[in-house]
């Protein structure tokens, strides 16, 4: 069976793409067949796993308007189980018009990705900032949904927006929708204000934590680590640029815990 799980936050900046793409890698290298899907304008996941555009040449744009099945854009990449279907900047006039077409509108990508689930072991969807009809269609179409925090002051500020989104969905076109957790990211433990939304997330959110090693104790937290920030440059998810770094293991252990 299939696990399809978009990545999500309106906030701008909270490490929605590096999540997408390193927990796309870390299970792909776990032997999991895995798509990750790019539904953002900005592209970020696939410059980040290397591609520009002289790469290929129809994206999800093509998909989403109907022009290309999902298995006509996915790229291979340097992991042999790890596929993408890249976005382009083309993709900023889909809010306009898909929001023309009614209500099928939303549907669009659930049906796409129908065509292709028994490729895959996991769907990794990763959004843009906002939660428009790109989003939308992301979470119309997935079994759960992960929210990156950035671990800051207002952190959680604004979470009532994706999780009122998420109810929204739930009641009206996914009913199965949940979500499957919140993680917090570029936590620096030097930082008191990290520590202090990580006890906050604590509180209010600990069964929606991951933790590692069964240990209820042991959470699941992305540290700021330089390598995750570089290894886009080079094209490539940080297990391949530098499986030991912190950043690496944190997303390892993500991928172990969504594994079970
Ligand atoms: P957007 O909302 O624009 O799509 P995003 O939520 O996808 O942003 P990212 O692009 O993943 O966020 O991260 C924002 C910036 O922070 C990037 O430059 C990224 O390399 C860097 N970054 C993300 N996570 C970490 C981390 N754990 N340690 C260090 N840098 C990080
Ligand atoms: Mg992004």
């Amino acid at each position: 069976m299939c696990e399809v799980i978009t990545i999500a936050n309106q906030k701008g900046g909270v490490g929605k793409t590096t999540t997408a793409v390193n927990l796309a890698a870390s299970l792909a290298v776990a032997e999991k067949r895995v798509l990750l899907i790019d539904i953002d304008p900005q592209a970020n996941a696939t410059t980040g796993m290397g591609f520009n555009r002289s790469d290929y040449e129809y994206n999800i744009y093509h998909v989403l308007t109907g022009r290309k099945k999902l298995s006509d854009i996915v790229l291979k990449t340097d992991i042999p189980t790890l596929f993408l279907a890249p976005s382009n900047l083309g993709l900023v006039g889909i809010e306009q018009e898909l929001s023309d077409r009614g209500k099928e509108q939303k549907l669009i990508l659930k049906n796409k990705i129908k065509e292709v689930l028994s490729d895959y072991d996991f769907i990794i969807i990763d959004s843009p900032p906002a939660l428009g009809s790109i989003t939308i269609n992301a979470l119309g179409a997935s079994d759960s949904v992960i929210i990156p925090i950035q671990c800051e002051f207002y952190a959680l500020e604004g979470l009532a927006l994706i999780l009122n989104t998420v109810k929204v969905i739930k009641k009206t076109i996914n009913p199965k929708l949940n979500i499957k957790g919140f993680l917090p990211t570029m936590y620096s433990s030097q930082n008191n204000l990290a520590k202090e939304t990580v006890a906050n997330l604590r509180q209010h959110f600990k069964q929606k934590l991951f933790t590692s090693k069964g240990n209820s104790d042991d959470l699941v937290i992305i540290p700021r680590n330089v390598k995750l920030a570089e290894s886009p440059s080079f094209g490539k998810p940080v297990i391949l640029y530098d499986i030991k770094s912190p950043g690496s293991i944190a997303y390892q252990n993500l991928a172990h815990s969504i594994l079970g």
